[in-house]
Order: C-alpha cells, then sequence, then structure tokens
C-alpha cells in the first residue's frame, strides 16, 4: 500500500478542481441566504442514539453504514451519516422553536460518512449542503424548498435533472396502506433478507432495485390510493403552489427515501447524466422526528443536496462554471531590495481587495514569469535593479504582453483603477 493514498472510498479535493466545490456550495447556499436561512454547524459525530432513533433501526444507514465508535470515556459516537437529526437536536439543545419565530429556517454545510460499497458517485465520505425549516405545518414551505434547489441547480446551468415528488402520508393513513402493503408483500417469494424487511419496513422493499424483486411489485398497493383527506389535501396545495411557479416535477408514487422519518411530502431530485447514482438531492417533510428523538411535536420540512454529485451532474453536461481566476496581480521581484519594495506593494494591494501573489524562493525572471503564468494573473508586477534605480515598476500585461514603466508609489492607484 502506498502511504499516500486517501483511504477507500474516499477522495481530496485540491485546486484547480477545489474551486468547482466551493461554487457549487456557494451557488446552493446562495438562494437559501436569500430567502431568510440562518447557518448553522453541528459536530461531525453524535450520540449513537440520535441517530437510532432519529434516522431509524430498521434503515441501510443505521444497521450497515454508520461509523460507529466508542471512546476512551465509553461514550457510543457515531460519525454522522446525514444532517437532519444533528441539526433538528441542536435546535431543540439551542431551545429555537421557543423562541416564538416559526419555523426555524437554518441552512448547513459539511462532511458526511457512510460506509456503503463505493463507486461513481458513492462515496464513504461525501459532502452535503442542506436547509430544514423546523416547526411550522405549510404546504408553501414545502414548495419553498423545492423551488429553492430547483433555483440552487439552474443557478449552475444544470437542466437535465427532474424532481420526483411523492406524500407518504402522515400518521394517520400510513399505518393502513403499510399493513395493506404487508399482506401484499407476504404473498410474494422473496428472499428471507427481504422478508425481514417486510416485517419491519415494509416501504423501504418497493426502493428494492433488483429487477426479480421490481417485477413482483408491479401490482402494489400504492400510498397515493390510501392517503387520508387532510394529506391529500397538503399534496395538491404542494403541487399547486410548485405548478404555479413554473417548477415542473413528475409524480412518483413509488418514490420511499433511505430514511425513517419523513411524511407527507417527499421528493429526490435526479439527473439524468449520472448512471446508477442518479440522486443529486433529496427530502421532504419530516413532522414525527423531533418526538423520535425525545422533543416536543415540530412538524418539519428540509433536504439535502449532494455536493460531489452535483460536479458530476455539471461534468456530465459538459458546464464548467466560469469562475474568476482568483490571482489578479503577480509580482516578480528581482533582487533583494526589489522583494522588499515589492513585497511591501503586494501587502498594499491585498489590503485594498486585490488578490495578489508572490514569486517566492529568489527564482529568477523566467521561471518566476512561469509561475506568473500558472497563477492565472491578469497582470505581472516587475521589478529590477533599474527599474529601482529609476522608482518605477514593470506593469505588464500577461493577455497581451503590453508593459509599462509606473512610478512604484503609484502602481496600487494604478491597478485599483485597471481592476476597478
Ligand atoms: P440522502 O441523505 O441519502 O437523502 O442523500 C442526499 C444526497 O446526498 C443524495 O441525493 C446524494 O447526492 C448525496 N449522497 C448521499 N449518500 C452519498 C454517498 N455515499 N456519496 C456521495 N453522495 C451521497
Amino acid at each position: 500500500m502506498s502511504t499516500f493514498k486517501a483511504p477507500k472510498g474516499t477522495y481530496d479535493l485540491i485546486p484547480p478542481d477545489s474551486a468547482t466545490y466551493l461554487a457549487v456550495r456557494e451557488a446552493i447556499a446562495a438562494p437559501l441566504r436569500n430567502s431568510g436561512y440562518g447557518y448553522i454547524e453541528t459536530p461531525g459525530f453524535e450520540n449513537v442514539e440520535l441517530f437510532a432513533r432519529g434516522v431509524g433501526e430498521s434503515t441501510d444507514i443505521v444497521t450497515k453504514e454508520m461509523y460507529t465508535f466508542e471512546t476512551k470515556g465509553g461514550d457510543k459516537l457515531a460519525l454522522r451519516p446525514e444532517g437532519t437529526a444533528s441539526v433538528l437536536r441542536a435546535a431543540l439543545e439551542a431551545n429555537l422553536h421557543k423562541a416564538g419565530n416559526l419555523p426555524v429556517k437554518l441552512w448547513y454545510s459539511g462532511s458526511y460518512y457512510r460506509y456503503e460499497r463505493p463507486q461513481k458517485g458513492r462515496y464513504r465520505h461525501f459532502s452535503q449542503v442542506g436547509a430544514e425549516a423546523i416547526g411550522a405545518e405549510d404546504p408553501a414551505l414545502d414548495a419553498e424548498l423545492i423551488i429553492l434547489a430547483d433555483q440552487a441547480y439552474r443557478s449552475l446551468g444544470l437542466s437535465d435533472f427532474r424532481i420526483l415528488l411523492n406524500s407518504l402520508g402522515d400518521k394517520e393513513c400510513r399505518p393502513v396502506y403499510r399493513a395493506a402493503l404487508q399482506d401484499f408483500l407476504r404473498g410474494l417469494d422473496l428472499d428471507d433478507d427481504t422478508r425481514r424487511r417486510v416485517d419491519i419496513n415494509p416501504l423501504r422493499v418497493l426502493d428494492d432495485k433488483r429487477e426479480t424483486v421490481q417485477k413482483q411489485l408491479a401490482g402494489a398497493p400504492l400510498l397515493r390510493d390510501y392517503l387520508c383527506d387532510a394529506c391529500k389535501a397538503y399534496h395538491e396545495e404542494v403541487r399547486t403552489l410548485l405548478v404555479a411557479q413554473g417548477v415542473s416535477f413528475e409524480d412518483d408514487p413509488r418514490l420511499v427515501r433511505g430514511l425513517d422519518y419523513y411524511t407527507r411530502t417527499t421528493f429526490e431530485f435526479v439527473h439524468d447524466g449520472l448512471g446508477s447514482q442518479s440522486a443529486v438531492g433529496g427530502g421532504g417533510r419530516y413532522d414525527g422526528l423531533s418526538e423520535m428523538i425525545g422533543g416536543p411535536a415540530l412538524p418539519s420540512v428540509g433536504w439535502a443536496l449532494g455536493v460531489d454529485r452535483t460536479v458530476l451532474a455539471l461534468q456530465a453536461e459538459g458546464i464548467e462554471l466560469r469562475l474568476p481566476s482568483t490571482t489578479s496581480v503577480f509580482a516578480v521581484p528581482l533582487g533583494e531590495e526589489a522583494r522588499r519594495v515589492l513585497f511591501a506593494k503586494v501587502t498594499e494591494l491585498r489590503k485594498v481587495g486585490i488578490a495578489a501573489d508572490f514569486s517566492y524562493g529568489g527564482k529568477g525572471l523566467k521561471a518566476a514569469m512561469k509561475a506568473a503564468n500558472r497563477s492565472g494573473a491578469r497582470y505581472a508586477l516587475v521589478l529590477g535593479e533599474r527599474d529601482l534605480a529609476e522608482g518605477v515598476v514593470q506593469l505588464k500585461e500577461m493577455e497581451s504582453g503590453e508593459q509599462t514603466a509606473i512610478a512604484v508609489n503609484e502602481i496600487v492607484a494604478e491597478l485599483e483603477s485597471r481592476l476597478g
């Protein structure tokens, strides 16, 4: 094994590609910041209990994919496999829901960990940006979140994605459906593992990707036909609001998600250029989660968008984000005195907000200009012995190669006006 190898199922973000990841996070966050969501950050690990109770004891995430460990002090912890349970825990701990301003709207960005079988688009460490609106039951809130995710993807230039929408019912109607589904599933020819799943979490069987199972599911009862009047009306209103805002979606009566806590509105964003790992984001309403983790009743809704897969989606659509070069000015000193003078100018440029970098290590002109080129800077500042004696610096426009001598004490103002 090479010493320099990231653990299986993980990869590093390194320049220049890492800039795309930052831009994607920023693009997802922008519509949230613009819509009353406040930034929240929670620890990378939590008590195992939180996820066992929150995400669900019968889910793959909890039973197979969680990184759990015991600390020297005997605490049983888990690296977070998702964001919602942590954010809700934090909101409850800080009593945000008691401040009298519901819903509490929060957004986050971070690393998540699942022990999965790695493949393209599926990693053991991945990155999500998420949003949660806690403590309100209002179809407009569900619609808001779907619209904001749609806006985020579109702002990146993506168009080859679809929104799948479903309702999972509530504590009134879902149990009735669950029983009907169990009846149906018990009549099928299924393996032992799947039979067990029928007992504990029958809805998840609908999500089974195997063709042999999917074939048998053709006549399965659909939740749509079991929704109670309240759930039906709620779902209709979400749909109407989306249609009115021109957001197109597909009704997918089979859409269930890998986490137990969802109720009513459930949705997924799938991208058609990604092959089997096509879900770029997903979410829904989780009216019962707060109570499941020991809190008061707080109907809520949220989503998480996968940063890694969004970057893959950009690649699949051949989209290159126009990311401005990070460095505008690259300074090349030739000699000791020139270094002192130019270093001061670079510091000054940075203070006025101009991105500047410097040729370190006493490089000669040729090597330094190569570095200037590589930096993507629009201008190079070259200061040689003769310039120094004359009190000027050579300002070179990299693209045209055009070079002008500017008085050293005017260079900052000159660059400010040129880059303005
Ligand atoms: P989930 O919490 O499973 O609904 O995931 C929400 C989004 O996170 C998915 O749509 C993916 O974009 C992303 N995601 C989930 N698991 C992984 C993973 N193992 N690797 C990469 N992205 C993931």
